[in-house]
């Protein structure tokens, strides 16, 4: 590769002069110098300078199988030698395309048999919003077009996207919001176990936030719910057992399509094909993107319900549609990463013994330590509270710094984990072992120890 000729310096100076970076503070940036990322094995990345990290984020919640598969390289390969590229738009298909959107509506709950490609995780959802408003106009309903969202959620970085999600710092910087969105409360508190709730009692009362929003807006006008199953970007955030039923039974009362934002959850994180299966939750769209290739290739789909679908199909020409939908490429790719996590059982070993070993091991190792206010998760997904005082629950002033503290030293320890306001998140491949486990929790409790000492003082 080109880039051996160049030095670490080097490759700074260029990115430094050149790049803008994604969710980043620049003049911290340019002030720190930014770590080149140069290969990665397994579940390991290699930086510049030679440093081997664990990859506590699987990327960014996305490489499922682990880093230096061949069979993925091969797949892209062959793939562009036959054919690189060709549109699915005017009575066209490609192998790949067909192939996966079968084998897609396989996996699927049995109510999913169409599939919409697209790019992104945004992309998808922009698809989502439209199909929806498009389904309510050919039912004859076009004013039912208000989707009701959650505070906190994640659905991307698109003008749609950003407006559906309920990032208050996105919408900030967003200037006036697309109209047609509704934001209620997320079924996630920290602060609950201090202040005598049930966790059942707090998950009826936010699905409930959801009823008075649709009978404010009128349930003539409101089009779907949406939601991730589990909140990722914005925290981990698990939904107590009592909060999806109590959506879908709301959902079906006002006749209102309910939306899953499966980005980070399909392809096994859960421990299932699809957080929809591992959670019991009955949807009419199902947005999936990340994990569909293990992050080798851009690729995500929308899985568009009989219900939908039927609708879609009957109402002549749906003008909506990318470039890249159905990219050869992206699914021939998408297809052998599907194989991948077949074939090595990731999703059962998930399911069945690293998940909960995960969960079990953080609980063993820093469940009591000093600045650890909750450790939860499911499958292979990890949260932990920073906290000041583990009694009462109380945070460190300004938000956020404590699990930068913590990340920064993690980084240092050998393990890139993230952090989102004051909770520490692990996202890692599927390939984790019970020996990766222990290795990440000994790396977790260095850096809270270290942490502690900076933070404590
Ligand atoms: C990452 C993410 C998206 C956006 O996907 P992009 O590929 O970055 O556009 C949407 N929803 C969820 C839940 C995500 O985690």
């Amino acid at each position: 590769m080109a880039y051996r000729n160049f030095s670490t310096t080097q490759l700074q100076e260029m990115d430094n002069a050149h790049h803008l970076h994604p969710f980043t503070d620049h003049a911290g940036l340019r002030g720190e110098g930014v770590r080149v990322v140069t290969g990665a094995e397994g579940a390991y990345i290699f930086d510049s300078e030679g440093k081997r990290i664990l990859d506590g984020m699987a990327g960014l919640w996305c490489v499922n199988v682990g880093y230096g598969r061949e069979e993925l390289a091969k797949a892209a390969y062959e793939q562009m030698k036959e054919l690189a590229y060709y549109n699915t738009f005017f009575k066209s298909t490609t192998a790949p395309a067909a192939m996966l959107a079968k084998r897609i509506a396989d996996l699927a709950p049995t109510n999913f048999n169409q599939v919409f490609f697209g790019a992104s995780g945004s992309e998808s959802n922009d698809t989502s919003i439209r199909t929806v408003r498009y389904y309510w106009q050919l039912q004859g309903k076009p004013e039912k077009h208000i989707i009701i969202s959650r505070d906190n959620a994640y659905h991307g970085s698109t003008i749609a996207a950003t407006s559906m999600g309920g990032m208050g710092a996105m919408h900030g910087q967003l200037g006036p919001m697309l109209p047609g969105f509704r934001h209620v409360m997320c079924p996630y508190d920290f602060e609950l176990k201090h202040k005598g709730e049930s966790l059942e009692d707090f998950g009826i009362r936010a699905a409930r936030a959801v009823e008075v929003a649709i009978l404010q807006e009128g349930a003539e006008n409101v089009a779907a719910f949406v939601g991730e199953p589990i909140q990722g970007a914005g925290g981990v955030k698990i939904p107590p057992p009592t909060y999806w039923p109590e959506i879908q039974r709301i959902c079906k009362k006002y006749d209102i399509l309910l939306m899953l934002d499966e980005v980070i959850t399909a392809f096994g994180r859960t421990g299932a094909w699809f957080a929809a299966e591992s959670m019991s939750i009955e949807a009419d769209m199902i947005t999936v993107a990340k994990a569909i290739t293990s992050g080798y290739q851009p690729l995500s789909a929308v899985l568009v319900s009989d219900r939908v679908a039927d609708v879609i199909s009957k109402g002549g020409e749906y003008y909506h549609g990318y470039t890249y939908s159905g990219h050869p490429v992206t699914c021939a790719v998408a297809l052998e990463n599907i194989d991948i996590i077949e074939r090595e059982g990731l999703i059962e070993r998930v399911r069945d013994d690293t998940g909960p070993y995960l969960l079990e091991r953080l609980q063993e190792v820093i469940g009591d330590h000093p600045l650890v206010g909750e450790v939860r998760g499911m499958g292979l997904l990890a949260a932990i509270e920073i906290v000041k005082d583990r009694e009462t629950g109380e945070r460190f002033p300004n938000e956020g710094s404590a699990a930068v503290c913590v990340r920064d030293h993690s980084i240092e320890a050998g393990m890139m984990m993230r952090a989102v306001g004051d909770t520490m998140i692990l996202s890692p491949p599927l390939i984790w072992t019970r020996e990766t486990i222990d290795e990440a929790a000994a790396i977790c409790k260095v850096a809270l120890d270290k942490a502690a000492a900076d933070l404590l003082r």
